[in-house]
């Protein structure tokens, strides 16, 4: 199966439609170029970046690769007009936006040449993504670790109603970590797949080793959809998630709970290694992991069990 082609593959340049997602304080170059090293779609996350850094991450990505990159874009970053004339001036030439509307920025990218993806969490927002002018969406699903939708749309009903909703290609996100799970996406009616979680517990992330260890012993039911007055969010249960639990539970107004988040929390956890007080933003899927694997090894397991796990299920379907 080694020259499997589709819409996306052919899109974004890459031999396996698989994606990395731009994570806050885990993907920078290293984790960028080592998967589209690999074959896949790496993607240097913006969102904690200064523009100084965000410039020095591209360009360290740039000659680290001779492969497709892309770079992630939340709209709420503060210093958003900043990152996309850098994006413009360094030539990046696909950008993954989230988080805020794909209008705001979609056609002035495109007058530049760059192909433009949208993240998405529900049908209504693909539609508007596609009327955007977006080139693929990524729909992702409740299962999904940091930021998240509101009307908690788990990925299995997600991805057949957005596939049904657009034209473009549809990009399968939440709760995907292994093969298999890339197969059901793919079945669904995705056309690749988008992985944060294990791309975190990845030899090449800059998350806190402490962070990845962490994710690499979550069992199931260790995190929670939390925040969702302020913006919905993931997150493992921690001393900082006891903490908003009990201020939602008694009725904390979104005030009172940006106060409590305060600033630079994601960075505690995520990077600095505050395993309690920082907020640890992480999918479902984490707890399916065991190992901090290098991104090749990531990129060429879940690839392999994609084409196993088809064979296997073909056979399975066939069998007399
Ligand atoms: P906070 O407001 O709590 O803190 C801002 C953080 O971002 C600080 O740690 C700061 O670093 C860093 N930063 C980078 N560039 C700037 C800038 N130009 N101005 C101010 N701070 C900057 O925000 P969060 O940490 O919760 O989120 C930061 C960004 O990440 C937002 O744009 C948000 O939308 C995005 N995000 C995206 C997620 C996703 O799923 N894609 C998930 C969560 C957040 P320092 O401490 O060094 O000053």
């Amino acid at each position: 199966m080694n020259s499997f082609s589709n819409r996306l593959t052919r899109l974004f340049g890459i031999r396996y439609p698989i994606i990395q997602a731009g994570m806050i304080w885990a993907s920078g170059w290293r984790l960028a170029s080592a998967v589209s090293n690999a074959g896949g779609l790496g993607i240097i996350g913006a969102g904690s970046m200064y523009p100084d850094v965000f410039r020095y991450h591209i360009q360290q990505c740039k000659a680290a690769t001779d492969k497709p990159f892309a770079v992630n874009l939340p709209l709420l970053y503060p210093d958003i007009e900043k990152h996309v004339q850098i994006i413009i001036e360094e030539g990046v030439k696909i950008v993954f936006t989230s988080a805020g509307n794909p209008k705001t920025w979609t056609a002035l990218l495109k007058q530049h040449g760059i192909t433009v993806v949208h993240v998405v969490s529900s049908s209504k927002f693909a539609r508007k993504a596609e009327e955007a002018g977006c080139d693929a969406v990524v729909a992702e699903g409740f299962e999904a670790g940091g930021h998240n939708g509101r009307e908690e749309t788990t990925t299995l009903v997600l991805i057949p109603a957005v596939v049904q909703a657009v034209k473009i290609p549809v990009i399968a996100a939440g709760g995907i970590g292994t093969g298999k799970q890339m197969l059901a996406a793919m079945v669904l009616g995705a056309e690749g797949v988008q992985m944060g979680s294990r791309f975190v517990a990845c030899v090449e992330a800059s998350s806190h080793p402490a962070f990845k260890e962490k994710v690499i012993a979550l069992q199931e039911g260790d995190t929670q959809l939390s925040l969702k007055q302020l913006t919905p969010v993931r997150l493992i249960k921690n001393a900082f998630y006891q903490k908003v639990q009990e201020a939602e539970m008694r009725g904390a107004t979104k005030e009172e709970l940006a106060e409590l988040l305060g600033r630079a929390r994601a960075k505690k956890g995520m990077f600095e290694g505050d395993m309690e007080e920082g907020e640890l933003e992480i999918g479902q899927v984490g707890a399916l992991f065991d190992d901090i694997l290098p991104a090749a090894t990531i990129i060429e397991n879940t690839w392999k069990e994609c084409c196993l796990g088809l064979e296997q299920i073909s056979d399975t379907f066939t069998a007399k």
